[in-house]
């Protein structure tokens, strides 16, 4: 219908450009939209572009163009339906982190105890990152959505007592389902979608073990000082800054040590110093806060409180270990340890599955190898990996280690076939197996 017509979709094209290049920004952004405008329409949500090396300027600074996901339900839009927002980025080489310890020396001789890190964003480290992570409802989606919502709250200078965020997000959910990597993901996503906006992002990983686990007197004063520095970069107004608060629960246990222990005001002390740094840093425009915890019920109530978005973070379903999978797989494919074969996407996979449903294929047989074949295989094996019970079921993590298993499973009886197209130097391991 004719609204449907109307909608002008915000299409995020990132740009990754070579340590080396020192073009104005600007300059590559133009050349980046006359490239594609005069190339891709219709645009492909999410695509990696091609093509771009053939402008001499483009190819001696770019490295990588890339169209972003996008709420958009669908996968093809006519240039005329978007918007273009194109981000030129640099990123930091992975070294350029800095770590807070606190100072003084241990006590009988005990190391010190380490507070916090802080790494310039955008970085090389963390790229493909956010790709690499796989969820279902749209939770990354949801997350960028929150954090641009803030901004246009804060851009429009909402009177705060009458509508109240706190930039404050916490996950939670079982451990290894990617709660961590999200946060630093996401920090890096935002360093470059908001680059127009801050000329510099940093992320500042807070290590909460530490920080509240052991003497609690100090605790306290590393709180304010770990804030104190955090309040030094926030002013910079240039500066964003994502604060991740990993284990957050261990926040509790420092209340609840106060509680049972011989120290009762030292613990209370340390978790009250935190909320109030914390209420602090909300008034800041430039600033988010990411917290992660592995048991919800044990964190902090006047925690949760502060927190806008509590988002719980589950174990992969189907279709996401279908990708981790399939994406583990390229990665060896890509690197010679796997013969070059085609590895369907996920939803070239449901297209065949639902297209297979009538022609039932005998179950426990080895079947030839083809494409479809490998898709139908790999879904048979992230159907087994969530009729798992309960308590085996695999985490993201674990869904990661899988094909180094089945690696070393069959490494060791030479399925090998020639080694001319292996690209590893490592004699060892020259062994260029079949994945049929
Ligand atoms: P958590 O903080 O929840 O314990 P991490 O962020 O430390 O988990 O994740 C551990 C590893 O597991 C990451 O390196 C990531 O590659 C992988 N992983 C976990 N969940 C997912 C997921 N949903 N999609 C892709 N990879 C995942």
């Amino acid at each position: 219908d004719k609204s449907k017509l109307d909608v002008i979709w915000t299409v995020h094209v990132e740009v990754r450009l070579s340590t080396k290049s020192r073009r104005r920004v600007d300059i590559i952004q133009g050349l980046v939209r006359d490239f594609i405008t005069q190339n891709y329409d219709p645009i492909t949500l999410p695509s990696i572009l091609n093509g771009w090396e053939g402008d001499p300027t483009l190819a001696s600074s770019v490295e990588r163009i890339a169209i972003s996901e996008s709420p958009c339900p669908l996968k093809l839009l006519r240039l005329k339906e978007v918007s273009l927002e194109i981000h030129a980025y640099q990123p930091h080489e992975t070294d350029a982190v800095e770590e807070y310890a606190n100072g003084t020396p241990g006590r009988g001789g005990e190391e010190n105890v380490l507070a916090a890190s802080v790494c310039e964003l955008p970085c090389k480290a963390w790229e493909g990152l956010w790709d690499g992570l796989i969820y279902a409802d749209n939770i990354k989606l949801k997350l960028l959505d929150y954090i641009h919502a803030t901004f246009v709250l804060s851009d429009a200078d909402v009177d705060f007592n009458l509508v109240t965020w706190n930039r404050v997000v916490l996950l939670h959910g079982p451990p290894g389902t990617g709660k961590t990597s999200l946060c630093r993901a996401l920090a890096q996503k935002l360093s470059i979608r908001l680059s127009h906006r801050y000329s510099q992002s940093r992320l500042l990983e807070i290590n909460s073990h530490s920080l509240f686990s052991r003497w609690f007197s100090e605790s306290g004063k590393l709180v304010q000082r770990l804030f104190s520095n955090i309040m030094e970069m926030v002013e910079d107004e240039d500066c964003f800054v994502v604060v991740l608060i990993d284990e957050v629960e261990s926040l509790t246990a420092a209340r609840a040590g106060a509680m049972a222990g011989t120290e009762p005001s030292d613990g209370l002390r340390v978790v009250n110093a935190l909320l109030t740094q914390l209420d602090k840093l909300r008034y800041q425009k430039n600033v988010l806060v990411m917290s992660t915890s592995n048991l919800a019920k044990a964190i902090d109530s006047a925690f949760v409180d502060r927190a806008d978005i509590i988002q719980y973070v589950d174990l992969p379903p189907r279709e996401a270990i279908y990708e981790i999978l399939r994406s583990s797989l390229c990665e060896f494919i890509k690197k010679g340890i796997l013969q070059e074969t085609t590895v369907p996407t996920l939803d070239r996979a449901l297209y065949i599955e639902s297209s297979n449903r009538n022609h039932s294929s005998a179950s426990g047989t080895i079947l030839p190898y083809s494409p479809e074949n490998l898709a139908s295989t790999l879904l048979a094996l992230a159907d087994k990996c969530r009729e798992l019970p309960q308590a085996q079921q695999l985490s993201g993590r674990a869904l990661r280690r899988l094909p180094v298993l089945a690696l070393a499973r069959y490494i060791g009886i030479g399925v090998s076939t020639s080694s001319t197209t292996s690209n590893l130097n490592n004699s060892r391991f020259q062994t260029n197996i079949r994945l049929w």
